[in-house]
């Protein structure tokens, strides 16, 4: 299944070209340190010095590439956006060319889809999206957006139909966002029928992409005009810092209104968290790959377990979007979701006896981590509003880990037993 192969080398140092998807991943964007430091250094200086009054002139007049304060960028960030960049073009040509983006790195997923929203939206706009999104995601479109005057419409993008007459019925739509696999449910969109439709009508089309990494999913292949992510998920690997990317390929608009937006707004990275997302991202074919395979060995084991009612993982054939996800994805992911039989209660229960798997909210790490929403994410919000999203009270959302699998396994079956 894996293809490891770049249908076009990557060019690189002296004259050698790359060829495949973890080459890439552990030498793109890195340049020689002048010092000749073999890692990328943690450049921690919040400002740049000039040799010059006159240089300093040519950067803020922008005649000169250059760095002036970290807030508006840094070395060590710039290494982590040619990096992400450098994988979520892999192997795509556009008329003939390697396709170009440009990332700017924020301080959190959050920060970066602020920035997508408020570079993108003004007053009046509205945003098409699914009802399944990571709840951050939900609350500034749903609480903080409209307050500035842009709203937006939930449908179920699974069903192209409501999809498309959602397009034809409000002209005030002007982005198609989507996040897929999806957050907390697993669900996943079709992302190459959604965006021919949204840009049909000229609409913005985004993506969060966080759960599928580059190396599971490539949005911009279909077309997709930005790509957000929080790094600090699978691309960090290791659960040691937050932060996020926006990714455009209009390079104009990424250098000019999404930049102002970016350094104005203030989420921007820090340059530790850069360097440990450098890292992690080295070992991001490896760390997948193996990611993938556990999920679907829990996922058999799971599916023929009495006390749960539900197993929803995208790679069983019985998966409602499972032809989706295989239409888009290299594999069906780490993510999985079940649902206990015995509802809250058998929720607390069950994870309260985990051994080895860890109880938190967060995913993408080495460890197996698993959460119940209904106790913990969702805890406040109203069971009818939960069950609109998905969101059972014996619901368990679990990112399955790199640990040996059958310990992951043996710990499930005795917590669920
Ligand atoms: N997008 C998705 C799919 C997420 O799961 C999260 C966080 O869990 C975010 C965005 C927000 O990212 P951050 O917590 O880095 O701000």
């Amino acid at each position: 299944m894996t293809d490891k192969k770049l249908p076009r080398p990557e060019p690189f140092r002296n004259g050698l070209t790359l060829t495949g998807w973890s080459s890439v991943a552990i030498h793109a964007g890195h340049t020689q340190d002048p010092l000749y430091a073999h890692q990328v250094p943690i450049y921690a200086s919040s400002t740049f010095v000039y040799d010059e009054a006159e240089q300093g002139m040519r950067r803020f007049s922008g005649q000169e590439e250059g760095y002036i304060y970290s807030r508006w960028g840094n070395p060590t960030f710039t290494v982590a956006e040619n990096k992400i960049a450098a994988l979520e073009t892999f192997g795509i040509d556009v008329n003939g060319s390697p396709l170009q983006v440009k990332g700017i790195l924020h301080a959190s997923g959050m920060a970066a889809i602020t920035t997508l929203f408020l570079s993108n939206l003004k007053a009046g706009d509205k945003i098409l999206t699914h009802y399944s999104l990571y709840g951050g995601t939900e609350e500034i479109i749903t609480r903080v957006l409209p307050a500035l005057g842009i709203t937006a419409v939930i449908v179920d993008l699974r069903d192209l139909n409501k999809a498309e007459t959602a397009m034809k019925n409000d002209p005030a739509i002007k982005m198609l966002y989507l996040e897929t696999p999806a957050n907390p449910t697993i669900q996943c969109v079709d992302i190459d029928a959604l965006t021919k439709l949204a840009k049909q009508r000229r609409l913005i089309t985004a993506c969060d992409n966080t759960f599928a990494t580059p190396y599971l999913q490539q949005p911009f292949r279909f077309g997709v005009d930005f790509i957000i992510h929080s790094t600090t998920k699978f691309l960090n690997g290791h659960g040691t810092a937050i932060g996020g990317i926006f990714l455009g390929r209009d390079i104009e608009f990424m250098k000019t209104r999404a930049y102002t937006m970016a350094k104005t707004l203030g989420g921007s990275a820090n340059p530790f968290d850069a360097f440990l997302l450098i890292n992690g991202i080295k070992t991001l074919e490896v760390r997948m790959e193996r990611h993938c395979h556990n999920a679907m060995e829990v996922a058999k084991f799971l599916e023929k377990h009495k006390a749960l009612s539900k197993v929803n993982y995208t790679g069983l054939t019985d998966h409602p979007d499972h032809a989706t996800a295989m239409k888009q994805m290299r594999h069906p992911g780490a993510m999985l979701s079940f649902e206990l039989k015995k509802g809250l209660q058998g929720g607390i229960d069950f994870m309260n006896k985990l051994k080895m798997c860890v109880r938190t909210v967060s995913l993408g790490t080495c460890d197996t981590l698993l959460s119940h929403p209904a106790s913990m994410t969702h805890y406040s919000v109203p069971k009818e509003e939960k069950e609109k999203y998905g969101i059972t009270d014996g619901l368990i959302r679990m990112n399955v880990g790199i640990e040996s699998v059958q310990d992951i396994i043996s710990d499930l079956d005795q917590a669920l037993s």
